[in-house]
């Protein structure tokens, strides 16, 4: 046996992740959310590398990031300093985004080094790995596209769970930012029965791996269009389901909601407790 085989450890076939990230402050907050971001890589292998499919990375193509060191992005406004402030120094992996690009046809995706690391991805891997030291790559949204094609993606990423590479869905199960803020303004936090609903039906589908639900109650159900009047923080879970199969567990953490309307819970698939 070579040296490399033996000082190498095996590969173990990673879980799939969606996370409800929420607001970009759960970076910085020591609160229920970020302390259930961090409890999310405990028990589970340690990844080679993330794929990370970012509801912020939402734009006309299916690109994979191909920065060796990504900045870090702040995409959004009037938060305080101290959120700007933050640095996620992961570096990037160059060569698995030239492996995913190749996975999924090289005709139907690209290289970008014009991203880098969102918030939808900082803000929850400074809780799992708070030293940066597992690389991570992008991967965008094409947001012409349909939730089939998103699917499907996300079946063709499977193979990489046995190269340690874990795949990670950032987005919100309900996510209406709209009624959300307003519930917020007017001090009420009560959740609406719609957005109870369309997370119970959702975790229901899950649970009992059907495929088809997941696939089409957005954008065919009244309470799916209340939940995502834009479907970019809906798309990343269907990249997760997609790369998670029937004989996966299915687990869930955080289920709960924040600001009233906003579903917060994780999806782990595929890691037992
Ligand atoms: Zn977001």
């Amino acid at each position: 046996m070579s040296r490399s085989a033996t000082m190498d450890p095996p590969v173990e076939r990673m879980p799939v992740m969606f996370v409800g990230h929420g607001s970009p402050m759960n970076a910085i907050e020591d609160n229920r959310w970020s302390r259930g971001f961090a409890e999310l890589a405990a028990g589970m292998p340690r990844p080679r590398a993330i794929l990370s499919i970012s509801a912020h990375w939402y734009v006309d193509a299916t690109y994979l990031m191909a920065n060796a060191h990504p900045r870090t992005i702040h995409d959004f406004g009037n938060f305080p300093r101290a959120l700007f402030e933050v640095q996620y120094p992961a570096s990037g992996h160059v060569d698995l985004a030239r492996r995913v690009s190749a996975l999924l046809s090289e005709e139907r995706t690209g290289l970008s080094t014009d991203w880098g690391l969102d918030h939808g991805t900082w803000s929850v891997l400074r809780w799992m790995y708070p030293e940066a030291d597992v690389p991570v790559v992008q991967l965008s949204i094409d947001r012409r596209e349909g939730p089939l094609y998103h699917w499907e993606i996300g079946k063709a990423l499977a193979p990489l769970r046995e190269q340690g590479v874990l795949i990670l869905g950032s987005g919100n199960i309900v996510h209406n930012l709209r009624d959300a803020f307003g519930r917020m303004r007017a001090g009420n936090t009560e959740t609406p029965a719609w957005a109870s609903r369309f997370d119970a039906d959702i975790s229901q589908a899950l649970l009992q791996h059907d495929s088809a639900a997941l696939q089409s109650i957005w954008p065919h159900s009244d309470h799916a269009r209340l939940a995502h009047p834009s479907p970019d923080h809906w798309f990343p879970l269907l990249y997760a389901a997609g790369a998670s199969n029937d004989h996966d567990t299915v687990r869930f953490s955080s289920a709960a909601f924040d600001w009233g309307s906003l579903s917060m819970r994780n999806v782990i698939f595929g890691q037992d407790d």
